[in-house]
């Protein structure tokens, strides 16, 4: 692991190979409409890997983590009606 006082950049421009952070939100989305059905956290609705997103229960501006405990599937329109508020 590396430390996150340094940057991605930085460890780029020095030869370290760090994944684009959007190949592992893909996989994290794939896991994740295996393990919720393919459904929205929030309403329920059915969704794919193209119309899906990733949205912190705990809200990161509120101190939640990236966890994957953290993490749950949400439909676009879901995830922008909750934006930082606290559903619990
Ligand atoms: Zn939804």
């Amino acid at each position: 692991m590396y430390s996150p006082a340094v940057s991605r950049a930085f460890l780029r421009s020095v030869g370290v190979f760090i994944p684009p952070r959007r190949r592992r939100t893909n996989r994290i989305l794939r896991a994740k409409l295996i393990v919720s059905d393919s459904c929205c956290y929030y309403c329920g609705y059915s969704l794919t890997l193209n119309d899906s997103t990733l949205d912190h229960v705990l809200p990161v501006s509120k101190g939640g983590t990236n966890r994957l405990d953290n993490l749950v599937l949400a439909c676009y329109e879901c995830n922008q009606e909750k934006a930082d508020k606290i559903v619990w």
